[in-house]
């Protein structure tokens, strides 16, 4: 199987161990059972309780995670996670699991429109990010309000104008200091008298003369005349007296609600709503049902403890396979899998490596060229360096390319190298996508959306005129 493609499921059979979840967790506790030779399925999600490679893709360097001593990028980080996973022989099924029923044996899990069978279940939906749910908060999402600084902020609006992050916590104060590359001035709205983040991440938001925090306060608002934000309401905590504050972006990092719906009713869950374990066991109150990562931490929360309890998750689901009787090991092809190496980039495209039969180039040159050349339909991803959510969609849509087999072209614009094209194109986030065709926007998409969007847009186009 080629390591970028989704399983074709088999129609029967029953799974050892089923993975639920793609963040640090679920990828370490996929390499384990993989290595137990398990063959492993791992479900990844897609777009319900966040994205694939969980809430690593929405941060930037992550420094504590050991082995990394000048740090990594969160969506790197993952990235090398789940080659690994794959290398030993994780098969995955890239979509959202639908639903998890635990009251037979074997267990069944919807996804992909199919139903899988699992002797053995490990749990790392992770936890997805809060919103405040403002009164007028649909009408400026992403419209100056996002929940990721980091995918969103080297978007041309925020560019030198004053913008807010919300929340105390690492997150907060991370997003805080990232966007004063970009914002002119960074308000940080805190609820409360303290930072909850750590020492090292406080004191660079502190130390900052870029950011002003506002203690005690709350947002109790969005406000804009026309269809881009252009001020936040402010209470304050104490005396619950309001002022506004001028700002073209309002960020949210107030926190996480762990992913359990699939599962509720089924298994014990802590007053929270985390599934509930004994401390430091990954055992679940359904026998051969395991949890792994933030779905069950309500305190740790990292990186590298939701690792950690995914190779515990994997080593007890091993241990109660075999003394049930039910592991059905296959041994793999290779013994030593072929290494993986280091990502490939893709460079930018010149005048002279510009190749205009190509299915994937990259920036404004390939850009001008193929909109006023080609003939085909063009995909155009907007991205920015750090954006995790560009890394789940940039395979995706390479591979729509590929299945078309050459019908249908691509060009990945960086918006912070390409920032004219991406105010010339009005992009307000990443990814944004856009579908043109005879010089004319199609379609346009925001965020991560399902392969199949993008084929049968671009089929549209094709039949349309063919
Ligand atoms: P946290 O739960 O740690 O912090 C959430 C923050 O949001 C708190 O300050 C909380 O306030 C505030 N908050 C919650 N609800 C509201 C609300 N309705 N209005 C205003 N403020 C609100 O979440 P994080 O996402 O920051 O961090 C999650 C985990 O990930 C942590 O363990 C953190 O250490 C880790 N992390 C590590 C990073 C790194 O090391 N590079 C980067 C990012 C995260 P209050 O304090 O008053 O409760």
């Amino acid at each position: 199987m080629a390591l970028d493609q989704a399983e074709t499921l088999p129609s029967s059979g029953v799974k050892n161990l089923v993975i639920v979840g793609s963040g640090p967790a679920g990828y370490t506790a996929a390499i384990y059972a993989a290595r137990a030779n398990l063959a492993p399925l791992l479900i990844t999600g897609f777009q319900d309780g966040g994205i694939p490679g969980g809430q690593l893709m929405t941060t930037t360097h992550v420094e504590n995670f050991p082995g990394f001593p000048d740090g990594i990028l969160g969506p790197d980080l993952m990235d090398r996670c789940r080659a690994q996973a794959l290398r030993w022989g994780t098969r995955l099924v890239e979509a959202d699991a639908e639903a998890i029923d635990l009251s037979q044996r074997p267990f069944r899990l919807q996804a992909d429109g199919r139903t899988i069978l699992a002797h053995a279940v490990i749990l790392a939906t992770g936890a997805s990010a809060n919103r405040l749910g403002l009164p007028q908060e649909e009408r400026f999402w992403s419209h100056g309000i996002s929940a990721c600084a980091i995918c969103d902020g080297a978007t041309p609006q925020f560019r030198g104008e004053p913008v807010a992050v919300v929340g105390g916590g690492d997150s907060a104060c991370e997003e805080a200091v990232y966007l004063t590359k970009y914002g002119s001035h960074v308000h940080l709205i805190v609820r409360g008298d303290k930072l909850r983040a750590s020492a090292a991440m406080a004191d660079r938001v502190l130390a900052n003369p870029a950011i002003t925090v506002h203690w005690n306060r709350q947002v109790a608002d969005a406000i804009g005349a026309a269809d881009w934000l252009e001020a936040i309401l402010l209470r304050d905590s104490l005396t619950g007296g309001t002022e506004e504050l001028a700002v073209k972006g309002l960020f949210y990092a107030i926190g996480h609600t762990p992913n359990t719906r699939l599962v509720r009713g089924q298994l014990d869950l802590d007053e929270r709503g985390y599934l509930h374990t004994l401390p430091g066991r990954p055992e679940t109150s359904v026998e051969g049902v395991y949890a792994a990562g933030d779905v069950a931490d309500a305190e740790w929360r990292q990186g590298i403890t939701a690792a950690g309890s995914g190779c515990q998750a994997a080593l007890a689901a091993e241990r109660w396979l075999s003394h049930h009787g039910l592991a059905v090991t296959t041994s793999r092809e290779e013994v030593e899998p072929k290494e993986v190496g280091e990502p490939k980039r893709t460079a930018e495209s010149t005048e002279a490596n510009y190749d205009p039969e190509a299915l994937w180039q990259k920036g404004s040159y390939a850009l001008r060229k193929l909109y006023h050349d080609s003939t085909k339909p063009l995909l155009v991803v907007y991205t920015s360096p750090t954006c995790g959510p560009c890394h789940v969609l940039k395979p995706q849509l390479k591979r729509v390319l590929d299945e078309l087999g050459g019908r249908a072209q691509g060009v990945e614009i960086d918006i912070e190298a390409d920032q004219d094209i991406a105010v010339q194109a009005g992009v307000s986030g990443t990814p944004t996508v856009q579908l043109f065709f005879d010089k004319e926007l199609k379609q346009q998409w925001r965020g991560v959306k399902q392969r199949s969007e993008f084929r049968e847009a671009i089929e549209a186009l094709i039949g349309v005129h063919a």
